[in-house]
């Protein structure tokens, strides 16, 4: 595999301090020397690659942007290139540690007990536990307001009934973060691995991310300690600023998978020959891969600028809609446009494009479909609500 080389056509490097640079480069080789060798066969055989938990955590990448508690503390925009760096190889690791860290530890970070953190967060940051958000039901997805998940108090218990769906981490995690209505409000609680009543089995047969694991949650008549409601996690927005996190990490991380696949489509159109010169000379592949390159640099200076929002405390949640919305619609057009170029090779795992092209389908609707990124953006600029 010749090695990657990443587009920086507006020199967006010179953009960055020193250390961003450092974690960017750290990340960008060891997803060259330990992500990309073994990929191609776990997305085949529809495995995670777990072997890669522990030195994900010793890069310091699991609740990379957390302060304490054995997190790296780091600063949006190197949070960011970490997101970016990630998704080059893989968007179903990348989803490992967004959710591990922006769904999980920040929730327990942001609204948990002392107690809660102590307990939970630093061997999350050493990759000893796993975690994963249930927010989604099967009937409740865009709409999560409207769950069904119930917790009652019962004495010294709460006791938890309803179902999780598409729940990125699973079956592999030690505490899934529940959300469920508590007397009419919704609370984020935590279930751990092997409570009676609790059961998770992964969703089968999936032709995206297929290197993650993604997984149904079953509570039934699960009681819980009191003190595993997450104090601070009252009412829905709570769970949709968890989203805020992992949504911005998102932004970020679909542009280096269309980095990916416009480092692998331009390779392959400078060497294919097609009608006696190379694809790359023809006028129409030249079209398609400038769109490319023009669409990531727009999409690379979005991801800096909200960053760098972010940074001064000053970005909003439909900022970070706005980044989402479109990247992920650039990373998807970028995709196709990739396996285009690339002809009947295209559709084989001998090329990465197939695999983002099929992993980017997932990441276009969790997390707020394109379509709810629309809305939210839509709403915040005329006013009006156009959900219902
Ligand atoms: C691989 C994968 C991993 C995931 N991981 C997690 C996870 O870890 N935790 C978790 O809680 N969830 C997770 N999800 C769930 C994900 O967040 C939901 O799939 C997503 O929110 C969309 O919900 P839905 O699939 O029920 O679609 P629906 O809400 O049923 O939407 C169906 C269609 O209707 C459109 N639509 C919805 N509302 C409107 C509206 N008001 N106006 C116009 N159109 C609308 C949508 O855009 C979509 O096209 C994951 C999903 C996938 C595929």
């Amino acid at each position: 595999m010749k090695p990657f080389k990443a587009i920086d056509y507006y020199q967006i490097d010179s953009l960055l301090s020193e250390e961003e640079r450092l974690v960017r480069d750290t990340i960008r080789d060891f997803v060259s020397e330990q992500v990309m060798p073994r990929i191609e066969k776990h997305h085949r055989a529809g495995t995670f690659p777990r072997e890669l938990i522990a030195p994900l955590a010793e890069l310091g990448t699991l609740g990379s942007s957390l302060q304490g508690y054995g997190c790296a503390g780091l600063g949006p925009v190197a949070y960011g290139l970490i997101m970016q760096e990630l998704e080059r190889g893989d968007s179903g690791l990348r989803s490992f540690v967004s959710v591990q860290g922006g769904l999980v530890m920040y929730p327990i970070h942001a609204f948990g007990s002392d107690e809660q953190k102590e307990r939970w967060l630093p061997p999350m940051a050493r990759g000893e536990k796993i975690g994963c958000f249930g927010l989604t039901e099967p009937d409740f997805g865009s709409n999560p307001g409207g769950m069904l998940a119930r917790a009652e108090r019962k004495a010294d218990r709460y006791v938890l009934n309803g179902t999780k769906a598409w729940i990125t981490n699973g079956t592999l995690a030690d505490v899934s973060v529940v959300w469920a209505k508590l007397d009419g409000e919704v609370n984020g609680f935590l279930v751990e691995k092997g409570t009676p009543g609790f059961s998770a089995r992964d969703h089968e047969g999936k032709f995206s991310l297929r290197a993650s694991v993604t997984s149904e949650l079953a509570l039934q008549d699960c009681a819980i300690p009191l003190e595993n409601r997450l104090p601070g996690a009252r009412g829905l927005k709570t769970a949709l600023a968890c989203l805020n996190q992992a949504r911005y990490g998102i932004a970020w991380g679909v542009i280096g998978s269309a980095m990916a696949v416009f480092d692998e489509a331009l390779e392959y159109a400078r060497t294919r020959i097609v009608f006696d010169k190379p694809v790359a000379a023809h006028q129409l592949q030249q079209r398609k891969l400038v769109w490319m390159a023009t669409e990531i640099t727009k999409g690379q200076l979005l991801c800096l600028q909200l960053g760098r929002l972010k940074e001064a405390g000053k970005a909003t949640p439909q900022q970070v809609s706005m980044a989402k919305m479109n990247n992920c619609h650039v990373a998807r057009e970028c995709a196709k446009l990739g396996r285009e170029i690339l002809g009947a090779s295209g559709i084989t795992d001998e090329y990465q494009v197939g695999r983002h092209l099929c992993n980017i389908e997932s990441v276009y609707t969790y997390e707020g479909t394109h379509d709810v990124h629309i809305l939210i953006v839509g709403q915040d600029l005329t006013g009006f609500g156009a959900f219902s």
